[in-house]
């Protein structure tokens, strides 16, 4: 009989061989990629490896609390033989820390799991669970790692941030058995929810005011944009608009809700959200992006006014054809 490994199983074994690994969560760095960098970093110094971990942007202030994050740097590799890519659909979600000839010399490994993931590892592993953290968890289960509360806490806050803490549509019962997992290990679900949800600083009132006086729906699509101008005036960190993109889609029309930031070196961020029925991780990849259906994003180069517009106008025709499809198959069933 043959036995088929799995991607899990043949992490697993590069694992066990290894001795020296890089860890990379993605640009502006969310709960879910820092977590389960820190998560496997910390299992992987179980298992007796040196692990170290990279980030090309700052840590959000919201996750400062996490054990271990002080060691996140734009690094880029050394001499390891083990470089994992954590919570990343392409290699532009590592920034300016990629260098091929580096990463030619190891191992390089992306658990992920985004439906856009475009497979430039060497060894992907996706699986379309609500978060990252969770596929870390299994990982490290089979690797026999012993869960500790420090674990746990980095890998409940992935779940915890990626699902809205249990709101959004891809929470399974196997994302709940997971956080009952960690917290039977010692992660505290109030800690972490009071840390990443509850400790929003001004800036973000005074920014989120115009921004959301400014916002627009059209055609089933609510957006709103963050100028550099609204950044001064609001004396605002860009890091005061995470959230916002969450809070407008709670917005009864809206199908689809977009929130667009000047980055001030002529990109513009987009963030992208839909209630279930309407998939925006196709419009986010046509632009270079990625994602998951009801949460995508891409990084357009461009003017704030140019990007929305062309961004826009593809959100509603993704909404108008979403809503006429059901339309569609109900006027051909009645004509049959
Ligand atoms: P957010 O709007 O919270 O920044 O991102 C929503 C989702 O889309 C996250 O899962 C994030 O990883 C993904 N995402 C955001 N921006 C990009 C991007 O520029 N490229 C890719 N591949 N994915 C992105
Ligand atoms: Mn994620």
């Amino acid at each position: 009989m043959q036995i088929t490994m799995t991607k899990r199983d043949e992490i697993a074994r590069a694992i066990r061989a290894g001795h020296r690994a890089l860890l990379f969560a993605h640009v502006m760095p969310d709960g879910d990629t820092i977590g389960s960098v820190l998560g496997l970093a910390w299992g992987l110094r179980q298992l007796g490896l040196v692990a170290r971990v990279a980030c090309a942007d700052p840590v959000p202030a919201e996750l400062h609390f996490l054990p271990g994050v002080d060691e996140f740097a734009p690094r880029r590799p050394s001499d390891e033989d083990l470089i994992m890519i954590l919570d990343a659909s392409d290699l532009s979600r590592i920034g300016d820390l990629y260098d091929q000839e580096r990463f030619a010399a190891a191992l390089l490994i992306n658990i992920d799991h985004h439906v856009t993931n475009t497979h430039f590892a060497d060894l992907t592993w996706i699986e379309p669970r609500a978060s990252t953290a969770e596929l870390i968890l299994d990982l490290l289960l089979q690797l026999d790692v012993r869960l500790d509360a420090d674990i746990a806490t980095c890998l409940l806050t992935g779940i915890v941030t990626d699902t809205r803490c249990f709101c959004t549509a891809n929470t399974e019962p196997a994302t709940l058995r997971a956080a009952i997992r960690l917290m039977d290990a010692g992660a505290s679900l109030a800690q972490i929810t009071d840390a990443v949800f509850s400790h929003r600083s001004m800036d973000v009132i005074r920014l989120w005011g115009p921004a959301l006086c400014r916002a627009v729906l059209s055609d089933g699509v609510l957006w709103t944009e963050i100028s550099q101008e609204m950044l001064r005036q609001a004396n605002a960190t860009l890091e005061a608009s995470n959230g916002l993109v969450n809070f407008l889609s709670t917005m009864h029309e809206a199908r689809a809700a977009a929130v667009f930031r000047e980055m001030g070196d002529g990109t513009v961020d987009v963030s992208l959200r839909s209630k279930p029925g309407i998939d925006v991780s196709g419009v986010a990849f046509a632009f270079g992006g990625g994602g998951h259906a009801q949460a995508a994003g891409c990084q357009v180069v461009g003017e704030l006014a140019e990007v929305r517009e062309r961004i826009v106008r593809a959100l509603q025709q993704e909404v108008r054809a979403s809503l006429e499809a059901p339309e569609r198959i109900r006027s051909v069933i009645e004509r049959l």
